[in-house]
């Protein structure tokens, strides 16, 4: 047995709790169960992660309730699937976020309108060419340069190299937010292009299978009713759409297969909560858990 936490040898046993063992790791102090079960969740690994996955398929939590319970014989409430969507796409999308990627040369960025209770918000996202990554979203309740700039940085921070081109659509004046954060004085490697004629047919081919994607899953989605769970939403999305969702024009590779990150994803979103948990507990050092 094997520490949950840090996978550690150095694990003691600390008596039963209804008939199962627990377990107490020397290395990090984490309790945890002897069981097979994400760290703390009474719910089979399994059926929490097939849960997730329906949802970023498109389907309803209504819906989702009612497989569960027909596939695996386990009755949850809609108010606890929203709970597993919430918490591992937070902690996915922080594993995810700590990797440096490789992009191509040429990126593109635009904003789309989307409505959360009725009132206009922004969805900003940068795409790489080459990998269709989404390297950066941001979500916004107003259009202004500091959100332009937020994008800007989260996607240069995302990034080993920094990008040849960016191509910008949309009608936000990008080049303030650019010159903050690509802008060199003696190197002026990264160029931004606001898109005319053909570039901004190009653009428009690039975001427009995201932005539909990103629009269908928005629309099923009744328990969108604040800005911060849509933005856990939408960390869950970016996962899904770069690391799960294989790219057509990539034949069959997903975004982040094209950049090359070597993430097992055999089990999809069990995969990745997995590592993201054993991430976790080298970011935290010492964690108590109760
Ligand atoms: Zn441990």
């Amino acid at each position: 047995m094997n520490c949950k936490k840090c996978d550690s040898q150095k694990v003691v046993k600390i008596g039963k709790i209804k008939g199962v063992q627990r377990y107490k790791c020397k290395e990090c102090k984490a309790t945890f169960l002897e069981n097979d079960n994400f760290d703390g969740m009474r719910t089979q690994k399994h059926v929490i992660a097939v849960a997730i996955g329906f949802y970023f398929d498109g389907m309803s939590v209504r819906k989702i309730q009612e497989q569960i319970a027909y596939i695996f014989k386990v009755e949850v409430s809609q108010v606890t699937i929203h709970k597993w969507i919430m918490k591992y796409s937070n902690l996915v999308y922080d594993y995810v976020s700590s990797l440096k990627v490789e992009f191509g040369d040429n990126w593109h960025v635009d904003e789309t309108a989307i409505k959360i209770k009725g009132n206009q918000h922004w969805f900003w996202e940068m795409i790489d060419e080459d990998t269709r990554f989404m390297v950066a979203g941001h979500l916004s309740k107003t259009r202004t340069n500091k959100d332009c700039t937020i994008l800007f940085q989260d996607a240069a921070t995302r990034a080993v190299n920094k990008p040849r081109f960016i191509f910008a659509d949309g009608c936000f004046a990008y080049r303030k937010p650019f010159n903050k954060v690509f802008y060199e004085r003696c190197n002026k490697y990264t160029e931004l292009i606001q898109n005319v004629g053909i570039n901004s047919r190009r653009t428009n081919n690039i975001v427009e299978r995201l932005h539909g994607s990103l629009k269908d899953m928005l629309r099923a989605r009744r328990g969108l009713d604040s800005m911060e769970k849509t933005e856990l939403l939408l960390k869950g999305w970016f996962v899904h759409y770069n690391f799960l969702r294989p790219h057509s024009t990539l034949k069959g590779k997903t975004p982040a297969q094209a950049a090359g990150l070597d993430i097992d994803v055999s089990n999809k979103w069990e995969s990745l909560i997995d590592q993201a948990t054993k991430w976790q507990a080298t970011q935290n050092g010492v964690r108590y858990c109760e």
